[in-house]
């Protein structure tokens, strides 16, 4: 059974994860100590860290200096979790808006500009075309515009790549151009590594 709850996917045309620091999220990590999942990357709220700590489904790994009181404990707020029991990770990434995104280095497939950020699809849906992987590709508005109900023939239009179906080491690699705007210090540990080693 997997309880752990990711952080939304990011809903707007942005380089960045958006993550509150000021929420204290815990990073939550396999019983490898490796994440749970990068993309998104596997966040609780801290109090879904500290119920899983009563559970006894976590251990934790490293704290934040700052306590939670209540009427009878006082508990300095986790930072880094790792489970108990090892998950098998999804091999898949998610589709969402953030990973299509970051699939496509956050440029427009079109002319390559990084501004003004949505989705095309390459079949228009009006023509049955799906919003899968496959099928959507970061455009920006203009081009957008420009190719609306058109296929890419009848547009004059060329896509830099075509869309595809990416693997985590697929988002891993582009992610490291566009990490996240909060990382805690305590994190650092348990992100990258495992890329880092590779030859
Ligand atoms: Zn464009």
């Amino acid at each position: 059974m997997r309880r752990h709850r990711q952080s939304e996917p990011n809903e707007r045309c942005a380089l960045t994860i958006h993550v509150q620091p000021r929420s204290h999220p815990a990073l939550v990590l396999n019983a490898d100590f490796r994440p749970l999942s990068y993309y998104p990357l596997s966040l609780w709220s801290w109090q879904d860290a500290i119920k899983a700590v009563f559970m006894d489904r976590v251990n934790i790994v490293q704290h934040y200096d700052v306590e939670v009181h209540s009427p009878t404990f006082v508990m300095r707020l986790p930072s880094v979790v790792s489970l108990k029991t090892y998950v098998k990770p999804s091999r898949q990434p998610a589709f969402t808006r953030f990973n299509v995104f970051l699939r496509d280095r956050f440029q427009c497939q079109y002319c390559g500009s990084d501004e003004d950020l949505t989705f095309d699809h390459l079949v228009p849906r009006a023509r049955g075309g799906q919003t899968t992987w496959e099928n959507v590709l970061t455009a920006c508005s203009p081009c957008n515009l420009r190719k609306g109900h058109k296929s890419l023939r009848e547009a004059g239009m060329h896509p830099m790549h075509l869309p595809w179906r990416p693997t985590v080491h697929d988002l891993h690699d582009a992610g490291r151009h566009f990490p996240p705007n909060f990382l805690h210090e305590s994190w650092m540990d348990y992100l990258y590594w495992d890329t880092e080693l590779e030859p």
